[in-house]
């Protein structure tokens, strides 16, 4: 699918007004076209090689030099003389006031010299040459130049061209026309609108997608946003409206402009597919070929630009040949993409499918299969303003796909992270995360540690088995948390082993007994009656060190407290190992 829109795309992307007889070429993609305007008269091209010694009164004396069946386009590269026949039973009107001017407008193409003459009525003869340079000035909005004629148009004027140096491409005079001065206002108006309505479009989309780069940041945005740039300053250079804007240039360089964006468009196109389709589902060995065929293209008009004249032609070719790899090469994206699941591709293949009909009418159109001739004729731009809409639209969607991975990427993450710092049978924080915690508080006062550990829990194991042993350690965790809420972190750090940390007032030594009451207090597991022994101590914690300095007071306060009986707290005694005896207080019993 996605190849059949790339085809036909670029069919008419490169498809000149004489498309069923002329070669691709850049410049002949005028929206002026083949209908004629109103108050223009379409003119018949006969065709003459330049001999030596050839003048235009000669050529005006001389009908059978001229072929007026074979295509210009055929006629390759060299100086010619083109006859511009009125069409047979035209009519023109004597009226002067009807008349005021004619010009006659036509496509010009890559050539070095151009020369209209001109035999009026009385047999004189009237010539002007124009080079490049001078063309530019007479270039309207449509890349169509309107040269002025000497004098109306009358019945038996005949007018001639002679180009020098023609490049012939896609034709020598293209689309010819003798034209009122206000039909070519006209023309050039409506021309003027179509493409302002193109250039505010894709400056439009060129912002907003900029805007949402900065956001988003992916790649196939910035591919997206620089064939837009590709096409809109194609569109400036073919539509005639550089040479309107600065009128000094040659008309050579406005051609050679619309070559390399072109090409340029035709590479970021094929950039644009590949980065927009999710790298899984396209190998990177494509990838990369689908760059180089693009780079070809890019090369191959720098090539047409650089050479010198006489390997021009054969440039021109391998340029349009550059053209020809991307229709299969987009077949064979589409295809192992939509093999591969890509969700991306079939958005794009909606997309293209406006373009799509655009591009087949605008083939039909040069088939002479239908006559659209509005639509036709500014097909073109109106299909590239719809592919840069519906690609924008297509964007958004990917986006949302694209922020929807990243949603559940971060809540992945999120959750792994809190696996890694909660311990799995507890809920409570794990000896890591707790470490982690209380280092990154750097508190500026010592902090508090109360290890608690479960009298004789072995034996709890053994005697109800591990599940309940399990249950025990959850609500032995439930009484811990409660106790501690709002009061410091608690942690299981192992076993049976828990600790509590916080400052001084948070954890108070009653505090410490209220959980020895607790713990005595509550039937653990349903049924459980257990007691907690209790190991104090306090100092600073500002690093691991510490931390392991701490533990190992506290520890020592523990181990004291389970020689002494059990079922009570120790306090390891500030800044010394020596322990102190802060409990049990309840049970007399069990400190004697
Ligand atoms: P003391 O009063 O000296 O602390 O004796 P104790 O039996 O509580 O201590 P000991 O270190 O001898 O035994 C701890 C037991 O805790 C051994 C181990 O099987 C058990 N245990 C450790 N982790 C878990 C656990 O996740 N679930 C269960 N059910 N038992 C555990
Ligand atoms: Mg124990
Ligand atoms: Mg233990």
């Amino acid at each position: 699918m996605a190849a059949l829109v790339m085809l036909v795309v670029l069919c008419g992307m490169v498809m000149p007004q004489h498309a069923a007889r002329a070669a691709p070429s850049p410049v002949a993609h005028s929206p002026f076209n083949s209908p004629p305007e109103p108050g223009a008269i379409r003119l018949h091209a006969c065709v003459a090689p330049v001999r030596h010694g050839d003048t235009a009164a000669k050529l005006f004396a001389s009908p059978d030099r001229f072929d007026c069946r074979r295509a210009e386009a055929a006629w390759g590269a060299g100086s010619y003389w083109v006859r511009l026949d009125l069409p047979p039973g035209s009519r023109l009107s004597e009226d002067p006031e009807d008349m005021p001017n004619r010009y006659l407008r036509f496509a010009p193409q890559w050539q070095r010299m151009i020369t209209v003459h001109t035999r009026l009525a009385d047999g004189r003869i009237v010539s002007r040459s124009y080079d490049n340079q001078d063309l530019s000035p007479l270039m309207g909005i449509g890349a169509a130049v309107g040269i002025p004629l000497e004098k109306r148009v009358r019945l038996g004027t005949q007018i001639m061209v002679r180009l020098d140096g023609a490049l012939n491409a896609a034709g020598l005079v293209v689309e010819p026309q003798l034209m009122r001065g206000t039909a070519l206002r006209g023309a050039e108006l409506a021309a003027a609108a179509i493409f302002s309505a193109f250039a505010g479009l894709g400056i439009g989309l060129f912002c907003y997608n900029m805007v949402l780069w900065l956001t988003i940041r992916e790649r196939f945005q910035l591919t997206y946003c620089l064939s837009l740039l590709a096409m809109l300053a194609y569109v400036w250079a073919s539509s005639g409206a550089m040479s309107l804007q600065a009128p000094s240039t040659s008309q050579v360089l406005r051609i050679e402009t619309s070559y390399l964006m072109l090409a340029f468009v035709g590479a970021l196109a094929l950039q644009f597919i590949t980065d927009f389709i999710e790298p899984h589902c396209l190998p990177a060995r494509l990838r990369r070929f689908a760059r180089n065929v693009g780079l070809a293209s890019i090369a191959a008009a720098v090539a047409v630009i650089l050479v010198p004249e006489a390997w021009r032609p054969l440039a021109d070719r391998a340029y349009v040949l550059t053209f020809i790899p991307l229709p299969p090469l987009v077949a064979a994206i589409g295809m192992i993409a939509w093999r591969r699941g890509s969700g991306s591709v079939r958005v794009l293949a909606i997309a293209w499918a406006m373009p799509l009909v655009m591009a087949v009418l605008r083939i039909a159109h040069a088939l002479h299969l239908v006559e659209l001739s509005s639509v036709v004729e500014y097909s073109l731009v109106i299909g590239m303003s719809i592919e840069a809409l519906l690609s924008s639209l297509a964007m958004s969607y990917r986006i949302k796909l694209v922020t929807e991975e990243r949603d559940q990427a971060l809540a992945d993450e999120r959750a792994a992270r809190h696996l890694a710092n909660v311990d799995g049978l507890t809920g409570l924080l794990n000896r890591r995360a707790l470490l982690e915690q209380v280092i990154a508080w750097s508190s500026p006062e010592p902090l508090r540690l109360l290890l608690v550990d479960i009298d004789h829990f072995k034996q709890i194991n053994d005697r109800h088995g591990h599940l309940v042993g399990d249950e025990v350690l959850r609500d032995v965790a439930e009484v811990m948390a409660m106790r501690a809420e709002l009061r410091g972190s608690v942690a299981r750090l192992g076993g049976e082993e828990f600790a509590l940390i916080g400052t001084s007032d948070e954890l108070s030594e009653g505090l410490a007994l209220a959980i020895l009451a607790d713990m005595r207090a509550k039937a653990m597991g349903g049924h459980v009656r257990l007691t907690v022994s209790i190991g104090m101590a306090e100092g600073m914690v500002r690093c691991e060190d510490e931390w392991r300095d701490l533990y190992r007071r506290g520890d020592i306060a523990l181990y004291r407290a389970k020689s002494e009986g059990r079922n009570r707290a120790v306090h390891a005694g500030p800044g010394c190992a020596v322990s102190v005896p802060i409990g049990p207080f309840v049970s007399a019993a069990a400190v004697a």
